[in-house]
């Protein structure tokens, strides 16, 4: 099955796609709740693979849940004719997924159809975690088998330049949102430098690292996956970290107890 993205927006063009190998879940199939011709998310990452955010609003194009679901199911039961062994169904896309008004919904959905059609895959989101005050969302993310919490950063700073929120959005918020979160939770990472909007970033740097961990020693996810830049980024001057790099600081996680994995 194709992987449909645009090569110019990078953007999915269908609302399930794949299933595709990923780096970290195994073979998966993704499920974008979000347009499929515009990206929307309430952070503006210069790293982003969709481009650059043109709303935080999930107005307009929005996919009907009967829609996503029957679209899912068809995938599903094709992947099943094909005797695809699907490891994940994950939820990501063009944006923040947990923005879909019917996140809850579709989720439940989501992991029925897999007990019917692929009853050994996981059901996985990937979401920077600031939706975690919505009961809906809290509710649904519950659900899930895997939930994966975007931390970029360890200071304000750092955090408004790597992750460009919307909003009033706080690094402090979203790390007390994520303690807050009472059940099993990983952390993904990404780790670059670069220049974006005028400002230098360096998330490397030893005394941003320092306060990074700070905050994953308090959430204490069951895993933290660090990585850099994989496919073109909104910003396309940014520039990848080594593997070397990113295990110095995968070390300093493993220091605290927590595991860590690395993907260049
Ligand atoms: S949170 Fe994810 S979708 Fe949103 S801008 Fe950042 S990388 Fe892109």
């Amino acid at each position: 099955m194709a992987h449909d993205i645009d090569p110019t927006t990078q953007l999915h063009l269908t609302y399930v796609y794949g299933p595709v190998p990923s780096r970290r879940l195994g073979l998966s199939l993704g499920v974008n709740p979000l347009p499929v011709e515009t990206k929307v998310c309430n952070f503006d990452c210069p790293y982003c693979e969709c481009g650059w955010t043109v709303s935080d609003r999930p107005t307009g194009r929005l996919p009907s849940v009967e829609v996503l679901v029957s679209e899912l199911e068809t995938k599903l039961a094709a992947c099943r004719e094909r005797g695809l062994h699907l490891d994940a169904i994950t939820f990501a896309g063009n944006g923040e997924p947990t923005l879909h008004p019917n996140f809850r919904q579709i989720l439940e959905t989501a992991c029925r159809l897999r007990d019917t059609y692929a009853p050994q895959a996981k059901v996985a989101v990937l979401t920077n975690a600031t939706r975690l005050r919505q009961p809906d969302v809290r509710a649904g993310l519950m659900r899930a088998d895997i939930r994966q919490f975007k931390l970029d950063a360890g200071t304000e700073t750092m955090f408004r330049r790597v992750d460009r929120p919307f909003g009033k959005l706080t690094l402090a918020r979203i790390v007390d949102d994520i303690c807050a979160f009472d059940a099993p939770k990983m952390l993904q990472s990404m780790f670059f430098r670069g220049r974006s909007g005028g400002a230098l970033i360096d998330n490397t740097a030893p005394e941003e690292v320092a306060a990074w961990l700070q905050h994953v020693a308090r959430i204490h996810p069951t895993e933290v996956h660090l990585y850099s830049l994989d496919r073109t980024a909104a910003e396309p001057t940014l520039e990848k970290v080594t593997q070397a790099e990113l295990e110095a600081i995968a070390e300093q996680v493993r220091a605290l107890g927590i595991p860590a994995v690395t993907y260049s």
